[in-house]
Protein backbone atom coordinates (compact mmCIF):
# COMPACT_ATOMS: atom_id res chain seq x y z
CA UNK A 1 0.00 0.00 0.00
CA UNK A 2 1.40 3.52 -0.94
CA UNK A 3 1.82 5.78 1.97
CA UNK A 4 -1.09 8.01 2.22
CA UNK A 5 -0.63 12.04 2.45
CA UNK A 6 -1.14 13.93 6.11
CA UNK A 7 -3.68 15.75 4.71
CA UNK A 8 -5.63 12.93 3.25
CA UNK A 9 -5.26 10.41 6.55
CA UNK A 10 -6.09 13.76 8.43
CA UNK A 11 -9.49 14.02 6.52
CA UNK A 12 -9.74 10.07 6.83
CA UNK A 13 -9.07 9.71 10.20
CA UNK A 14 -12.09 12.69 11.02
CA UNK A 15 -14.48 11.42 7.91
CA UNK A 16 -14.38 7.61 9.15
CA UNK A 17 -15.70 8.54 13.21
CA UNK A 18 -19.10 9.26 14.67
CA UNK A 19 -19.88 11.04 17.86
CA UNK A 20 -20.82 8.36 19.83
CA UNK A 21 -24.00 8.62 21.65
CA UNK A 22 -25.61 8.85 24.94
CA UNK A 23 -25.80 11.71 27.28
CA UNK A 24 -26.15 12.34 30.82
CA UNK A 25 -27.32 15.07 33.30
CA UNK A 26 -23.99 16.86 35.07
CA UNK A 27 -23.37 19.46 37.59
CA UNK A 28 -22.04 22.20 36.34
CA UNK A 29 -19.21 22.49 38.65
CA UNK A 30 -18.05 19.18 37.37
CA UNK A 31 -18.59 20.26 33.69
CA UNK A 32 -15.20 21.42 32.92
CA UNK A 33 -14.19 19.81 29.37
CA UNK A 34 -17.07 18.11 28.93
CA UNK A 35 -19.56 18.24 25.29
CA UNK A 36 -22.89 19.58 25.41
CA UNK A 37 -25.21 17.35 24.37
CA UNK A 38 -27.84 20.71 23.57
CA UNK A 39 -27.68 23.95 22.93
CA UNK A 40 -27.78 26.16 25.34
CA UNK A 41 -30.40 29.29 25.08
CA UNK A 42 -30.50 31.83 28.20
CA UNK A 43 -33.56 31.67 29.92
CA UNK A 44 -33.52 35.27 31.07
CA UNK A 45 -31.10 38.75 30.20
CA UNK A 46 -27.90 38.75 32.15
CA UNK A 47 -27.34 41.05 33.73
CA UNK A 48 -31.63 41.06 34.33
CA UNK A 49 -31.53 44.24 35.37
CA UNK A 50 -29.77 47.74 34.44
CA UNK A 51 -27.20 48.57 37.35
CA UNK A 52 -24.19 50.85 38.13
CA UNK A 53 -20.99 49.42 36.69
CA UNK A 54 -19.23 52.08 39.22
CA UNK A 55 -19.35 53.17 42.71
CA UNK A 56 -20.63 57.08 43.06
CA UNK A 57 -24.05 58.44 42.61
CA UNK A 58 -27.15 58.23 40.36
CA UNK A 59 -28.33 61.26 38.87
CA UNK A 60 -31.21 62.59 36.02
CA UNK A 61 -29.48 63.91 33.52
CA UNK A 62 -31.45 66.49 32.87
CA UNK A 63 -30.79 68.47 36.42
CA UNK A 64 -27.36 68.23 35.53
CA UNK A 65 -26.24 72.44 34.71
CA UNK A 66 -24.97 72.67 31.13
CA UNK A 67 -21.91 74.47 32.02
CA UNK A 68 -20.68 74.79 36.24
CA UNK A 69 -21.16 72.61 39.01
CA UNK A 70 -24.76 71.56 39.96
CA UNK A 71 -25.74 71.01 43.38
CA UNK A 72 -28.04 68.01 44.25
CA UNK A 73 -29.59 66.22 47.36
CA UNK A 74 -28.45 63.17 48.41
CA UNK A 75 -31.82 61.47 49.13
CA UNK A 76 -31.34 57.69 49.65
CA UNK A 77 -28.29 54.77 49.15
CA UNK A 78 -28.57 51.73 47.37
CA UNK A 79 -25.83 49.07 48.20
CA UNK A 80 -25.32 45.86 45.28
CA UNK A 81 -28.16 43.51 46.30
CA UNK A 82 -30.61 46.17 47.69
CA UNK A 83 -33.04 47.86 45.29
CA UNK A 84 -34.63 51.29 45.83
CA UNK A 85 -38.28 51.47 45.70
CA UNK A 86 -38.98 55.23 45.03
CA UNK A 87 -38.86 57.02 41.97
CA UNK A 88 -35.66 59.58 41.94
CA UNK A 89 -37.21 63.60 41.48
CA UNK A 90 -35.80 66.57 40.51
CA UNK A 91 -32.77 67.24 42.24
CA UNK A 92 -31.83 64.49 43.84
CA UNK A 93 -29.55 61.77 43.76
CA UNK A 94 -28.15 58.52 44.90
CA UNK A 95 -25.42 57.14 46.88
CA UNK A 96 -25.41 53.91 44.62
CA UNK A 97 -22.50 50.94 44.63
CA UNK A 98 -21.46 49.06 41.86
CA UNK A 99 -23.57 46.03 40.51
CA UNK A 100 -26.42 47.86 42.53
CA UNK A 101 -29.96 48.31 40.54
CA UNK A 102 -30.21 51.76 38.53
CA UNK A 103 -32.82 53.70 40.80
CA UNK A 104 -35.86 54.61 38.73
CA UNK A 105 -35.72 58.20 37.14
CA UNK A 106 -31.68 57.89 36.90
CA UNK A 107 -30.21 58.08 33.90
CA UNK A 108 -26.43 58.57 34.75
CA UNK A 109 -23.60 57.83 37.29
CA UNK A 110 -20.94 60.15 38.71
CA UNK A 111 -18.20 58.49 39.97
CA UNK A 112 -17.41 59.21 43.44
CA UNK A 113 -13.71 60.71 42.48
CA UNK A 114 -15.40 63.62 40.69
CA UNK A 115 -17.64 64.62 43.36
CA UNK A 116 -17.24 66.44 46.48
CA UNK A 117 -19.87 66.17 49.19
CA UNK A 118 -21.16 68.34 52.29
CA UNK A 119 -23.78 66.46 54.24
CA UNK A 120 -26.62 65.53 52.18
CA UNK A 121 -25.51 68.31 49.35
CA UNK A 122 -23.19 66.32 46.14
CA UNK A 123 -21.36 69.02 44.10
CA UNK A 124 -21.45 67.49 40.50
CA UNK A 125 -18.96 69.31 37.88
CA UNK A 126 -20.33 69.50 34.42
CA UNK A 127 -18.93 67.27 31.55
CA UNK A 128 -20.72 64.13 33.27
CA UNK A 129 -22.05 61.61 30.15
CA UNK A 130 -25.74 60.04 30.17
CA UNK A 131 -25.76 56.69 30.67
CA UNK A 132 -21.98 56.17 31.24
CA UNK A 133 -21.12 53.58 33.82
CA UNK A 134 -24.89 51.80 32.98
CA UNK A 135 -24.81 47.56 32.47
CA UNK A 136 -27.40 47.68 29.82
CA UNK A 137 -30.12 45.19 30.46
CA UNK A 138 -28.78 42.09 28.47
CA UNK A 139 -25.75 43.88 27.64
CA UNK A 140 -23.97 40.32 28.48
CA UNK A 141 -26.34 37.83 27.33
CA UNK A 142 -29.53 39.04 25.76
CA UNK A 143 -33.02 36.39 26.85
CA UNK A 144 -33.19 33.65 24.42
CA UNK A 145 -30.29 33.64 22.57
CA UNK A 146 -28.47 30.63 22.41
CA UNK A 147 -25.26 30.72 24.41
CA UNK A 148 -23.45 27.63 23.33
CA UNK A 149 -24.42 25.32 20.45
CA UNK A 150 -24.77 21.62 20.70
CA UNK A 151 -21.11 19.96 20.48
CA UNK A 152 -19.05 22.97 22.12
CA UNK A 153 -16.38 22.16 24.85
CA UNK A 154 -16.32 23.94 27.62
CA UNK A 155 -13.86 26.13 28.79
CA UNK A 156 -12.91 27.69 32.16
CA UNK A 157 -15.33 30.79 31.40
CA UNK A 158 -18.04 28.65 29.98
CA UNK A 159 -18.55 27.26 33.25
CA UNK A 160 -18.97 30.59 34.71
CA UNK A 161 -21.29 31.74 31.75
CA UNK A 162 -23.41 28.56 32.61
CA UNK A 163 -23.66 29.70 36.20
CA UNK A 164 -24.73 33.14 35.47
CA UNK A 165 -27.57 31.61 33.76
CA UNK A 166 -28.73 30.64 36.66
CA UNK A 167 -27.64 26.59 35.73
CA UNK A 168 -27.19 24.24 38.13
CA UNK A 169 -26.86 21.39 35.69
CA UNK A 170 -26.21 20.92 32.17
CA UNK A 171 -26.78 17.90 29.49
CA UNK A 172 -23.66 16.32 28.15
CA UNK A 173 -22.48 13.86 26.09
CA UNK A 174 -21.44 11.07 27.84
CA UNK A 175 -17.54 9.90 28.65
CA UNK A 176 -16.01 8.47 25.40
CA UNK A 177 -13.89 5.30 26.57
CA UNK A 178 -10.79 4.56 25.43
CA UNK A 179 -8.52 1.25 26.14
CA UNK A 180 -4.87 1.46 26.20
CA UNK A 181 -2.38 -0.89 25.85
CA UNK A 182 1.83 -0.90 25.40
CA UNK A 183 3.09 -4.30 23.05
CA UNK A 184 6.72 -5.13 23.27
CA UNK A 185 8.67 -8.40 25.14
CA UNK A 186 10.59 -5.37 25.56
CA UNK A 187 8.67 -3.49 27.72
CA UNK A 188 8.58 -2.79 31.47
CA UNK A 189 6.57 -1.57 34.23
CA UNK A 190 8.42 1.83 35.87
CA UNK A 191 9.05 0.80 39.24
CA UNK A 192 10.61 -2.65 38.09
CA UNK A 193 14.46 -3.11 37.40
CA UNK A 194 15.47 -2.75 33.67
CA UNK A 195 17.54 -5.68 32.20
CA UNK A 196 19.73 -5.09 29.44
CA UNK A 197 17.60 -4.94 26.00
CA UNK A 198 14.33 -3.70 28.21
CA UNK A 199 12.96 -0.35 27.87
CA UNK A 200 10.58 1.46 30.37
CA UNK A 201 6.77 1.55 29.41
CA UNK A 202 7.01 5.91 28.60
CA UNK A 203 4.17 4.86 25.79
CA UNK A 204 0.95 3.54 27.73
CA UNK A 205 1.70 6.28 30.34
CA UNK A 206 1.85 9.45 28.11
CA UNK A 207 -0.71 8.04 26.04
CA UNK A 208 -2.95 8.13 29.92
CA UNK A 209 -1.70 11.50 30.35
CA UNK A 210 -3.00 13.24 26.76
CA UNK A 211 -6.12 10.80 27.33
CA UNK A 212 -6.86 12.37 30.94
CA UNK A 213 -6.14 15.96 29.22
CA UNK A 214 -8.97 15.50 26.85
CA UNK A 215 -11.71 13.92 29.66
CA UNK A 216 -11.70 10.53 28.46
CA UNK A 217 -12.75 7.41 30.75
CA UNK A 218 -9.92 5.23 30.66
CA UNK A 219 -9.91 0.79 30.48
CA UNK A 220 -5.66 0.35 31.29
CA UNK A 221 -4.98 -3.18 29.95
CA UNK A 222 -1.40 -3.06 30.56
CA UNK A 223 1.53 -4.59 28.70
CA UNK A 224 0.74 -7.35 25.94
CA UNK A 225 4.01 -9.71 25.34
CA UNK A 226 4.75 -9.90 21.00
CA UNK A 227 2.22 -12.78 21.13
CA UNK A 228 -0.60 -13.28 18.80
CA UNK A 229 -3.01 -14.76 21.29
CA UNK A 230 -2.61 -12.51 23.94
CA UNK A 231 -2.91 -9.25 21.96
CA UNK A 232 -5.68 -10.71 19.87
CA UNK A 233 -7.42 -11.10 24.24
CA UNK A 234 -6.51 -7.87 25.00
CA UNK A 235 -7.82 -6.10 21.78
CA UNK A 236 -10.81 -8.35 21.68
CA UNK A 237 -11.38 -6.96 25.22
CA UNK A 238 -10.93 -4.05 24.69
CA UNK A 239 -13.02 -3.93 21.76
CA UNK A 240 -15.69 -4.78 23.88
CA UNK A 241 -15.18 -2.68 26.90
CA UNK A 242 -14.58 0.50 25.16
CA UNK A 243 -15.20 2.94 22.38
CA UNK A 244 -12.18 2.95 21.18
CA UNK A 245 -8.63 0.48 21.78
CA UNK A 246 -5.63 2.53 21.38
CA UNK A 247 -2.36 0.33 21.42
CA UNK A 248 1.24 1.25 20.78
CA UNK A 249 4.18 -0.91 19.04
CA UNK A 250 3.76 -3.71 17.08
CA UNK A 251 2.46 -1.45 13.59
CA UNK A 252 5.52 -1.53 11.50
CA UNK A 253 7.47 -3.97 9.31
CA UNK A 254 9.25 -6.09 11.78
CA UNK A 255 9.24 -9.56 12.69
CA UNK A 256 7.25 -9.28 15.76
CA UNK A 257 5.17 -6.45 14.54
CA UNK A 258 2.05 -8.10 15.06
CA UNK A 259 -0.54 -6.19 16.22
CA UNK A 260 -1.67 -5.51 12.40
CA UNK A 261 -1.66 -8.65 11.89
CA UNK A 262 -4.29 -9.40 14.94
CA UNK A 263 -6.40 -6.67 13.44
CA UNK A 264 -6.70 -7.99 10.19
CA UNK A 265 -7.98 -11.24 12.00
CA UNK A 266 -10.73 -9.69 14.74
CA UNK A 267 -11.14 -6.67 12.53
CA UNK A 268 -10.45 -4.12 9.76
CA UNK A 269 -7.57 -1.69 8.64
CA UNK A 270 -8.71 1.46 6.79
CA UNK A 271 -4.92 2.47 6.22
CA UNK A 272 -1.87 2.64 8.00
CA UNK A 273 1.17 4.02 6.17
CA UNK A 274 1.49 7.92 6.34
CA UNK A 275 3.48 10.05 4.31
CA UNK A 276 4.74 12.04 8.18
CA UNK A 277 7.68 11.64 10.33
CA UNK A 278 6.77 10.62 13.11
CA UNK A 279 4.40 8.29 12.85
CA UNK A 280 4.80 6.80 9.45
CA UNK A 281 3.08 3.42 10.69
CA UNK A 282 -0.07 3.53 12.24
CA UNK A 283 -3.08 2.17 11.85
CA UNK A 284 -6.40 3.23 11.79
CA UNK A 285 -9.09 0.36 11.82
CA UNK A 286 -12.15 -1.30 13.95
CA UNK A 287 -12.63 -4.44 15.37
CA UNK A 288 -16.16 -4.78 15.93
CA UNK A 289 -17.58 -1.83 16.91
CA UNK A 290 -15.27 -0.04 18.44
CA UNK A 291 -12.60 2.28 16.61
CA UNK A 292 -8.65 1.21 16.89
CA UNK A 293 -5.59 3.52 16.30
CA UNK A 294 -2.29 1.52 16.24
CA UNK A 295 0.12 3.95 17.01
CA UNK A 296 4.30 3.11 16.55
CA UNK A 297 6.45 2.16 19.55
CA UNK A 298 8.85 4.84 19.25
CA UNK A 299 7.71 7.12 21.88
CA UNK A 300 7.90 10.79 20.14
CA UNK A 301 5.55 8.86 17.20
CA UNK A 302 3.28 7.86 19.98
CA UNK A 303 3.03 11.40 21.14
CA UNK A 304 2.75 13.24 17.50
CA UNK A 305 0.21 10.43 15.92
CA UNK A 306 -1.98 11.10 18.94
CA UNK A 307 -1.91 14.72 18.68
CA UNK A 308 -1.65 15.27 14.55
CA UNK A 309 -4.59 12.31 13.65
CA UNK A 310 -5.63 10.70 17.05
CA UNK A 311 -6.93 13.37 19.52
CA UNK A 312 -8.86 15.04 16.72
CA UNK A 313 -11.12 11.79 16.01
CA UNK A 314 -11.66 11.44 19.43
CA UNK A 315 -12.72 15.01 19.57
CA UNK A 316 -15.38 13.76 17.00
CA UNK A 317 -16.24 10.76 18.71
CA UNK A 318 -16.50 13.28 21.73
CA UNK A 319 -19.53 15.03 20.23
CA UNK A 320 -17.71 17.98 18.49
CA UNK A 321 -17.63 19.60 15.18
CA UNK A 322 -14.56 18.39 13.11
CA UNK A 323 -11.72 21.34 12.85
CA UNK A 324 -9.09 22.23 11.21
CA UNK A 325 -5.69 21.40 12.77
CA UNK A 326 -4.17 25.45 13.97
CA UNK A 327 -1.14 26.72 12.00
CA UNK A 328 0.54 29.88 12.16
CA UNK A 329 3.76 30.82 10.58
CA UNK A 330 6.94 32.16 12.56
CA UNK A 331 10.78 33.13 11.44
CA UNK A 332 12.37 30.47 12.04
CA UNK A 333 15.40 30.98 14.41
CA UNK A 334 18.46 28.57 15.45
CA UNK A 335 20.47 25.61 14.13
CA UNK A 336 19.47 24.93 10.79
CA UNK A 337 16.58 21.98 10.04
CA UNK A 338 18.18 19.52 7.02
CA UNK A 339 15.85 16.95 5.72
CA UNK A 340 16.68 14.62 3.46
CA UNK A 341 13.70 12.18 3.24
CA UNK A 342 10.87 12.26 1.09
CA UNK A 343 7.75 12.43 4.10
CA UNK A 344 6.03 15.38 5.37
CA UNK A 345 8.25 16.36 8.99
CA UNK A 346 6.73 17.71 12.15
CA UNK A 347 9.82 18.70 13.70
CA UNK A 348 9.56 19.34 17.20
CA UNK A 349 10.04 23.17 17.63
CA UNK A 350 9.93 25.88 20.31
CA UNK A 351 7.90 28.89 20.12
CA UNK A 352 9.72 31.78 21.46
CA UNK A 353 6.81 33.73 22.41
CA UNK A 354 8.42 38.08 22.27
CA UNK A 355 5.77 39.97 20.94
CA UNK A 356 6.85 40.82 17.63
CA UNK A 357 9.93 39.35 17.40
CA UNK A 358 7.81 36.26 18.09
CA UNK A 359 9.90 33.31 16.58
CA UNK A 360 10.35 29.44 16.70
CA UNK A 361 13.26 27.01 16.74
CA UNK A 362 13.78 23.60 16.67
CA UNK A 363 14.27 21.12 19.95
CA UNK A 364 17.63 19.70 18.46
CA UNK A 365 17.77 16.16 17.47
CA UNK A 366 14.76 14.78 15.34
CA UNK A 367 15.28 10.68 16.54
CA UNK A 368 12.05 9.50 17.23
CA UNK A 369 13.08 7.78 20.41
CA UNK A 370 14.02 11.21 21.87
CA UNK A 371 11.14 11.61 23.83
CA UNK A 372 13.38 14.78 25.34
CA UNK A 373 12.30 16.38 21.93
CA UNK A 374 8.66 16.20 22.83
CA UNK A 375 8.75 17.16 26.65
CA UNK A 376 10.34 20.28 25.41
CA UNK A 377 8.49 21.20 22.98
CA UNK A 378 5.45 23.23 22.39
CA UNK A 379 4.83 23.22 18.52
CA UNK A 380 5.32 20.92 15.40
CA UNK A 381 7.59 22.79 12.68
CA UNK A 382 5.60 21.76 9.49
CA UNK A 383 8.14 20.76 6.76
CA UNK A 384 6.71 19.80 3.27
CA UNK A 385 7.33 16.31 1.73
CA UNK A 386 10.05 17.30 -0.37
CA UNK A 387 13.91 17.22 1.03
CA UNK A 388 14.36 20.80 1.73
CA UNK A 389 16.56 22.65 4.46
CA UNK A 390 15.65 25.80 6.72
CA UNK A 391 17.70 28.24 7.61
CA UNK A 392 17.24 31.99 10.61
CA UNK A 393 15.32 34.18 9.26
CA UNK A 394 13.32 31.62 6.80
CA UNK A 395 9.30 31.51 7.28
CA UNK A 396 8.01 28.57 9.03
CA UNK A 397 4.26 26.87 9.34
CA UNK A 398 4.16 26.42 13.04
CA UNK A 399 1.47 23.99 14.52
CA UNK A 400 1.24 24.86 18.37
CA UNK A 401 0.96 22.33 20.34
CA UNK A 402 -2.83 21.79 22.91
CA UNK A 403 -3.16 18.74 25.30
P1 LIG B 1 7.82 -1.19 17.58
O1 LIG B 1 7.00 -0.27 16.77
O2 LIG B 1 7.01 -2.12 18.42
O3 LIG B 1 8.81 -1.91 16.72
O4 LIG B 1 8.65 -0.29 18.58
C1 LIG B 1 9.53 0.71 18.10
C2 LIG B 1 10.44 1.21 19.19
O5 LIG B 1 9.69 1.77 20.25
C3 LIG B 1 11.29 0.15 19.84
O6 LIG B 1 12.58 0.69 20.10
C4 LIG B 1 10.57 -0.14 21.11
O7 LIG B 1 11.42 -0.66 22.11
C5 LIG B 1 10.03 1.19 21.48
N1 LIG B 1 8.83 1.01 22.28
C6 LIG B 1 7.79 0.23 21.95
N2 LIG B 1 6.84 0.26 22.90
C7 LIG B 1 7.28 1.13 23.85
C8 LIG B 1 6.76 1.60 25.08
N3 LIG B 1 5.56 1.19 25.50
N4 LIG B 1 7.48 2.48 25.79
C9 LIG B 1 8.67 2.89 25.35
N5 LIG B 1 9.22 2.50 24.20
C10 LIG B 1 8.56 1.59 23.46
MG1 LIG C 1 7.36 -3.82 19.37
Amino acid sequence: MDMMPFAEAYERALARVEPISGTEEIVVAQALGRVLADAVHAPDNVPNHDNTAMDGYAVRFQDLAATGDTILTVVDEVPAGSRLERVIGQGEAVRIMTGAPMPDGCDCIVIQEDVTRDGDALTVPTGQVQGKWIRRTGQDIAKGSEVFAKGHRLTPPDIGMLASLGRSSVDVVRRLKVAVVSTGNEVVQPGNPLELGQVYDSNRHSMIAVLQALGVDILDLGIISDDREAIKTALLKGADEADVVLTSGGVSVGDYDLVKDVITEVGVIDFWKVRMKPGKPQAHGRIGKAVFFGLPGNPVSVLATFLLLVRPAMLVMMGCAPAPLREMVLPFKGEPILKTHGRAEFARGIIHYDGADTSVSSTGSQNSGILTSMSKANAFIVLPVEPCEVHQGEMVTVMPIEY
